[in-house]
C-alpha cells in the first residue's frame, strides 16, 4: 500500500486497516506492507499485489482503492485480478521512466532498515568505506557529471572537490531539504519513501570531503518525512552505519535534523546556513562561498535531497555508467513533480533530455476534460512558463534557460486554456513578495510595486505607463537584488509578456 502523503490524503490508511483485518478474517496468507510513493498521485490510494516483493512493474496495481475492496484484493492473490480496480503498469506513465533516484520508492517500506538493506542499500557506502579511498570516490562522482539537483546545477563533483581541499579538521555536510517551490514534492516523497538512500549519500559525501557531522534542514510543514528520516536514523545509527567508526573504519560521522520554519528564502543555502546557526534566516553576499567558509566558518558542503540519493548507486555502478545516461552536458535522470491540469498528476524519473511533450502528453497523459494545453510553469518562482510551440525542447538544464526559464529543482504545473496568465504572474509576485525577507531594497520594494501593478493588471484597472514600468521594474529588480529570490522573481512576468502579451494588452484599462 502506497503510504506516502499523497496516498494518505486520500484514505491510504483506512486502506492498509482494511487489508490486515481482511487478512486476518481468514484471506490467503500474504504480508500487507506499507510503501513508499508509486508515482501516479492522481490515482490514489494506490495498491500493489506481487507475487513476493518485487518491482512495481512486476506486479498487478490497483488504483483508487477504498476500505470496502480488501476482501476483493486479497481474494485476488493467486487468482484472478479485480478488473474493475486495475491499473495497467504497462502504460506510459509507468512504462516510459527511468529510475535511479525513485529506484526504491514504490518498493521497499520506508520504516523499515531491513528493507533498505535487502535492496543493496548501505552497500555503496560500504564499498566506499573498505575499497574506495575519498580521492576515489571524488572521481567517480566528477566522472558522472552529475550537477546539483537543487535547481543550480553546478557540477557536484568540482563541489565536492573544493571541500576537500579546503583545510581545516572540522567541516560540515548539509542536505537542503526546504523544498518551497508551489507544486513542487519531489524531495518530500523521497525522504518519505526512501530516507536511507539520502542519508547514505550524506555519509559517502562527508567521507569523501573529510567531514564528520552533517545536518539535514528539512520543513516542518513535511512532518511524514521528518518522522521516517528520524526513524531511519535511529536505525541507521542502532545498525552501526551512523556514529563512530563506521564498518570498522575510523570513519565516524553524526546527523542532526533541524526544522525550517516556512521561510522560502531559507532555501537559499547562505540564509539556510543562517537559520541552522540559530539566526535570522536571512541570505548574505557571496563569496566567500559554503565550501570555504559555510556553518560556523567552516568548510561545508550543501547538496539537496535528489543530490544526494543519485550518489549511493554513482558508487555503486561508476561514474561511467550514470554519465551514459541524459544528454551531454547534463547527464543523468532528473524527478519531477507533475501537478495542475495534467491527467497523471504525480512523481516521475525521466533521462534529461526527455521532452516537455513526451513528459506532459505522453507520461502525464495530457490535458484532462477535453481542454486544451496552454502553458507548463517550470522552476517554481523563479521559472517562467513555456507555450506549446516550444513542447518539443528537451528538459534540461541549459535548454530550459533559452526560452527564458528553468528546469529549477522538479516542479511543474501545467496549465489549460482556462489559466489567465496575467493571474499567473500576479500569482507568482505574490509568493516572492511574501517571501521575500526585505534585506535588500529592490527586492522588498519591488516585488511590493510589482505585484501591485500585477493586481491592477488583473482587474484591468492599470495603465500603458504601468505596463512600462512594470517592464522596466522586473529589469532593475532581476539585476540589483543580493539573492537569487529577488534575482528571479521577475521571470514569471517576462517569461509570460514573451509568450502571452497579448493578455497583458487585453487586460489594459480603456483598451479593451
Ligand atoms: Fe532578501 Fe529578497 Fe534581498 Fe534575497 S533578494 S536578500 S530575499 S530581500
Amino acid at each position: 500500500v502506497c503510504m506516502a502523503a499523497s496516498c494518505q490524503s486520500s484514505g491510504a490508511a483506512q486502506v492498509m486497516d482494511a487489508l490486515d483485518k481482511a487478512k486476518g478474517d481468514g484471506q490467503p496468507a500474504c504480508k500487507v506492507k506499507g510503501v513508499g510513493c508509486m508515482g501516479l498521485c492522481s490515482a490514489g490510494p494506490l495498491v500493489a499485489v506481487a507475487d513476493k516483493e518485487a518491482d512495481l512493474a512486476g506486479s498487478v496495481l490497483y488504483r483508487d482503492v477504498a476500505p470496502e475492496d480488501a476482501a476483493d484484493i486479497l481474494g485476488s492473490v493467486g487468482g484472478s485480478p479485480v478488473e474493475r480496480l486495475r491499473c495497467p503498469t504497462d502504460q506510459p506513465f509507468f512504462a516510459r521512466q527511468r529510475k535511479i533516484v525513485l529506484e526504491n520508492s514504490g518498493i521497499i517500506d520506508p520504516n523499515s532498515f531491513k528493507g533498505y538493506v535487502a535492496a543493496g542499500g548501505y552497500a555503496s557506502l560500504v564499498q566506499a568505506l573498505s575499497e574506495m579511498t575519498p580521492a576515489d570516490v571524488l572521481r567517480e562522482i566528477t566522472a558522472s557529471g552529475l550537477r546539483g539537483r537543487g535547481g543550480g546545477g553546478y557540477p557536484t563533483g568540482l563541489k565536492w572537490s573544493t571541500v576537500a581541499k579546503m583545510p581545516g579538521e572540522q567541516k560540515y555536510v548539509i542536505c537542503n531539504a526546504d523544498e518551497g517551490d508551489p507544486g513542487a514534492f519531489m524531495d518530500r516523497a523521497v525522504l518519505e519513501s526512501d530516507p536511507h538512500r539520502v542519508l547514505e549519500g550524506m555519509a559517502i559525501a562527508a567521507y569523501a570531503v573529510g567531514a564528520s557531522k552533517a545536518y539535514i534542514y528539512v520543513r516542518a510543514e513535511y512532518p511524514l518525512a521528518v518522522e521516517r528520516l528520524q526513524n531511519a536514523i535511529r536505525k541507521a545509527k542502532r545498525a552501526g552505519f551512523l556514529g563512530n567508526k563506521i564498518a570498522d573504519t575510523q570513519f565516524s560521522f553524526e546527523v542532526e535534523i533541524r526544522l525550517g520554519a516556512g521561510a522560502f528564502v531559507c532555501g537559499e543555502e547562505t540564509a539556510l546556513m543562517a537559520s541552522i546557526e540559530g539566526l535570522r534566516g536571512q541570505p548574505r553576499p557571496r563569496p566567500p562561498y559554503p565550501a570555504e567558509s559555510g556553518l560556523w566558518g567552516c568548510p561545508t558542503l550543501i547538496n539537496n535531497v535528489e543530490s544526494f540519493a543519485n550518489i549511493a548507486p554513482i558508487v555503486r555502478e561508476g561514474g561511467d555508467w550514470f554519465a551514459s545516461i541524459g544528454t551531454e552536458k547534463s547527464k543523468g535522470t532528473k524527478v519531477f513533480a507533475l501537478a495542475g491540469k495534467i491527467a497523471n498528476t504525480g512523481l516521475i524519473e525521466v533521462p534529461m533530455g526527455t521532452t516537455l511533450r513526451d513528459i506532459i502528453e505522453v507520461i502525464g497523459g495530457g490535458i484532462p476534460d477535453g481542454k486544451t494545453f496552454k502553458a507548463v510553469q517550470t522552476g517554481g518562482p523563479s521559472g517562467g512558463c513555456i507555450p506549446e510551440a516550444h513542447l518539443d525542447m528537451p528538459v534540461d538544464y541549459d535548454s530550459l534557460k533559452t526560452l527564458g526559464t528553468m528546469m529549477g529543482s522538479g516542479g511543474m504545473i501545467v496549465m489549460d486554456e482556462t489559466s489567465s496568465m496575467v493571474d499567473v504572474a500576479r500569482y507568482f509576485m505574490e509568493f516572492c513578495m511574501t517571501e521575500s525577507c526585505g534585506k535588500c531594497v529592490p527586492c522588498r520594494t519591488g516585488t511590493y510595486q510589482m505585484h501591485g501593478i500585477l493586481d491592477k493588471l488583473t482587474k484591468s484597472q492599470a495603465s500603458r505607463d504601468d505596463l512600462a514600468l512594470l517592464e522596466d521594474l522586473c529589469e532593475v529588480v532581476q539585476a540589483t537584488s543580493l539573492c537569487g529570490l529577488g534575482q528571479t522573481a521577475p521571470n514569471p512576468v517576462l517569461s509570460t509578456l514573451r509568450y502571452f502579451r497579448q493578455e497583458y494588452e487585453e487586460k489594459l484599462q480603456g483598451e479593451t
